[in-house]
């Protein structure tokens, strides 16, 4: 009974923890130069990514926000990475598959003038294990006479073909209304969160290390109160802070400023609370308090945070208690508990005196930034390369698993995808996690190194 009416205290109602649900995403796939780019530029209304009349051009993965009449998708081109001419078949599968697995639907985009090829018969196969919806686009049909053309890929299997003229917007609003169609509201596949507005930060730590003293010295007199569903004054409500000249959502402050007092089962509530907050925010700050020894609840928090996926940035407050001892104290705890965080900014503050609160900005910042972040494939490749070069795998039974590439599969956080011949021995893996992060920095961020071996 005491727990149901603390749970309805806490608010847990699905729809109102519910994390902001990502825009579904629709990816475009098919060999170089039928015109995928063309096609991009098409749907976004613009002319701004990259079209080559060689095929092959280096291009990366990227993601656009779009929309159609009304429905906001994001699109993803697949580009093309470098290939040579014997790894075609293979590189366009690869990478078609990469984005098939990212995205809701999959735009599969031929070149009418030529015909199915050998390759795209090969990408029609993957995607057929994929049992994704797909929209088959018969392109380069500028005119009535080519779309006898387009009826010829009936025989690839994914129904009616769409005749399409990327360059002149022939046929792309039926296209388009088609794969309306098809595409969920939400993505099933972890999508993008499209943000806009303000960032969003979860406010975590235990009780008594100072969240709501922070909050207070954050927000000064000028606290804006939002409740996230319209019309109701009950939780999580969040507040928008101005830092920086800039406004952030501190999510779920409701829950910081009302100290709930509980004997039995604290610790669990206010680890669902801890949760729920993470779910909906794109970067933590972990308080933890300076006059105290690392708890193994501090501990504990700080994991579900790394666990969360997002952006983090550690806080130690109370530093105006801090004397030579305790200090001395500290830097060992540091070092012993935390050095699995070590890519996490750091910040010494003191929510009493307002102390180096103005440096709390800055690492949300550099956090987020590297949440965001996306190496391109060249880039990423040619850092492989090297390191393997200088560091080969270790042979194991005769053999030695080899890296073909490697992609970075998403963002927020980073996660990589190596391709490879051979399972990559766990210390191999960490090594290449470590050695990413030296290249390319990600402070703030967890990042997500994995592989796919082939055959
Ligand atoms: P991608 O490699 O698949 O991204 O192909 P691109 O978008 O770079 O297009 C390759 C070439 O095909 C470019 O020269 C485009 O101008 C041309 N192209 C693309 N769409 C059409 C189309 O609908 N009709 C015609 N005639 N040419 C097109
Ligand atoms: P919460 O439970 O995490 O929200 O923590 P509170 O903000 O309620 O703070 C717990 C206690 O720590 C209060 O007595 C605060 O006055 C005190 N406190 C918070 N921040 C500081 C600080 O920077 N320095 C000192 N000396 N005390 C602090």
């Amino acid at each position: 009974e005491e727990d149901a009416a603390l749970l309805a205290g806490l608010d847990l109602e699905p729809e109102q923890q519910a994390p902001p649900k990502p825009d579904p995403v629709l990816a475009i796939v098919g060999r170089p130069n039928v015109g995928k780019s063309t096609l991009v530029n098409r749907i976004l209304g613009r002319r701004e990514a990259v079209v080559e009349d060689t095929p092959g051009v280096t291009r990366d993965r990227v993601s656009y926000a779009a929309h159609w009449n009304g429905r906001n998708f994001t699109l993803v081109d697949t580009g093309g990475w470098e290939h040579d001419a014997k790894g075609i078949h293979a590189r366009v599968a690869e990478q078609a598959e990469i984005a098939a697995d990212m995205a809701d639907a999959v735009l599969l985009v031929v070149d009418a003038n030529v015909g199915a090829t050998a390759t795209d018969e090969a990408v029609v196969r993957m995607l057929r294990r994929k049992k994704k919806p797909v929209i088959l686009v018969a392109n380069k049909v500028d005119d009535m006479a080519q779309e006898a053309e387009a009826a010829a890929l009936w025989s690839l299997g994914f129904g009616q073909p769409y005749p399409v003229s990327a360059l002149h917007g022939r046929g792309t609003a039926d296209m388009l209304d088609a794969v309306m169609e098809v595409l969920p509201e939400f993505s099933a596949h972890g999508g993008v969160i499209r943000t806009g507005g303000p960032r969003r930060v979860a406010l975590i730590g235990r009780p008594n290390v100072g969240k709501s003293s922070l909050l207070n010295k954050l927000a000064g007199s000028d606290r804006v109160v939002v409740d996230s569903l319209a019309g109701t004054t009950r939780d999580p409500v969040d507040e928008m802070i101005e830092l920086g000249g800039r406004m952030w959502r501190f999510v779920d402050t409701a829950g910081i400023r009302r100290r709930v007092h509980m004997q039995h089962g604290a610790d669990f509530y206010a680890s669902l609370r801890t949760q729920s907050a993470l779910e909906r925010a794109e970067v933590a700050v972990v308080l933890l308090a300076v006059d105290e020894v690392l708890s193994e609840q501090d501990v504990r928090i700080l994991q579900t945070a790394i666990d969360s996926g997002r952006a983090l940035v550690l806080a130690f407050n109370k530093w105006d208690l801090l004397d030579d001892d305790r200090r001395r104290y500290l830097e060992r705890e540091i070092e012993q508990d935390l050095a699995h965080v070590d890519w996490a900014p750091r910040v010494n503050l003191s929510a009493r005196t307002g102390w180096h609160k103005d440096r709390l900005v800055p690492a949300l910042d550099r956090a987020l930034e590297s949440w965001d972040r996306r190496i391109p494939t060249g880039r990423l490749n040619a850092f492989l390369g090297e390191l393997v070069a200088a560091h080969p795998h270790p042979l194991r039974g005769g053999k030695q698993p080899r890296i073909l590439f490697g992609t970075q599969a998403s963002t927020r956080p980073p996660k990589f995808v190596l391709f490879t011949t051979g399972f990559l021995d766990p210390g191999y893996r960490r090594f290449i996690t470590r050695r990413l992060r030296e290249t390319f920095g990600f402070e703030g961020t967890p990042i997500e190194v994995s592989m796919r071996v082939r055959e």
